[in-house]
């Protein structure tokens, strides 16, 4: 294994971001490769507990002589964002300097060549710094974005052009969910890693091997021993299931027996008040049009104090909320819906 030390220059002289990329070299060329980071919402930490859970494994491997492709690792994606503090708390998620969610602005080439990066040495750090992750991750067959919700279950934002393909990935690595999506206007991480195949000739796309996929590995506040031990060995199933990896000791993964769900399947229950908020449901819980989600309290002790937030249809909880203060118009939860979502947001996935 190498290790390197990638060097991000800042906006301003006498600042740079550093983070560090480990690297396995594969034996056989024709070999499948893989690229995980973790950490692009710098503050999203179960994808780095997990990277350093499987890395024991990764260098058994490779004492045993078993990586077969090249394997790439990245597990903080983001020094800027590692970097943000505000009045004390951590902020991970926006670039403090222009506000934009370190997970949107990729570039979405048309191609899955780096020449077509545009060049950012007049951009900011944070266009310098998506830039080299794509760079870093362009040609890998493999591409796992690790990521985590705030409440949540386990579970894959796969394309559309990689499913049911991708359904062995999705049994390796133990997740509870499949949401699909097909349109990226927003440059994530993900489309970037995807969207450039898309219009490529089979022999580039190679669409039977191909994985992208962003991960969230249940809830921030997940961040846990025995959780990244069991991630790591997902990991590790996946990569052996695609021949990154040789270990004949290793069962094939069954099949995938979790929710599979279109995003415009996706209720995000917008809370009707600012207030706070009781829930009713939990992820995993399964719930029928109708049930009682949540209630906002917004007036404390007075009659007509609460409103009730209902199901607007049968589904799955994916996600909730943290934390228990919220403000009128933000999302109370993911409700993955057997059906289309009246108010289904198509385009950009919410990670
Ligand atoms: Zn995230």
């Amino acid at each position: 294994m190498q290790k390197s030390i990638e060097r991000i220059a800042g906006d301003s002289e006498g600042v740079s971001y550093e983070f560090p990329v480990f690297r396995f070299a594969g034996a056989d060329k024709a070999a499948p490769s893989a690229y995980l980071q973790a950490a692009l919402h710098a503050g999203e930490l179960p994808g780095v507990v997990a990277i350093d859970a499987l890395m024991p494994a990764l260098n058994k491997a490779e004492a045993e002589g078993r990586i077969r492709g090249n394997i790439t690792i990245v597990p903080w994606a983001n020094p800027i964002g590692r970097a943000q503090y505000h009045f004390g708390e951590h902020q991970g998620r926006f670039h403090l300097g222009t506000r934009t969610n370190f997970n949107r602005g990729f570039p979405l080439l048309p191609a899955p060549d780096a020449a077509l990066l545009p060049n950012t040495t007049l951009g900011g750090a944070d266009q310098r710094l998506k830039s080299r992750l794509v760079q870093l991750s362009l040609g890998h067959d493999i591409v796992l974005d690790l990521h985590c919700d705030d409440e949540g279950l386990a579970y894959l934002y796969i394309h559309t052009s990689l499913w049911p393909a991708m359904a062995d990935c999705a049994a390796a690595m133990g997740v509870d969910a499949v949401v699909l999506w097909s349109e990226d206007t927003d440059g994530t991480f993900e489309g970037a890693s995807i969207m450039p195949y898309q219009n490529a000739p089979a022999d580039v796309a190679k669409f039977d091997r191909r994985v992208a996929t962003t991960v969230e590995y249940r809830g921030i506040l997940d961040v846990d021993g025995a959780l990244a031990a069991a991630d790591a060995e997902g990991l590790y199933r996946l990569l052996v299931a695609r021949g990154v990896i040789a270990d004949s000791a290793l069962p094939a993964p069954g099949s995938f027996k979790g929710v599979v769900a279109p995003l415009e399947n996706i209720d995000m229950m917008p809370a009707p008040r600012a207030g706070a908020v009781l829930y009713d449901v939990k992820p995993g819980d399964r719930v029928v049009r109708g049930a009682r989600l949540a209630t906002i309290l917004h007036a404390p002790g007075e009659a007509d104090g609460r409103t009730e937030v209902f199901a607007p249809q049968d589904g799955v909880i994916l996600t909730r909320r943290s934390r228990r203060i919220i403000r009128a118009g933000e999302d109370l939860l993911k409700l993955t819906g057997d059906r289309k979502s009246a108010d289904a947001r198509s385009g950009t996935l919410e990670d």
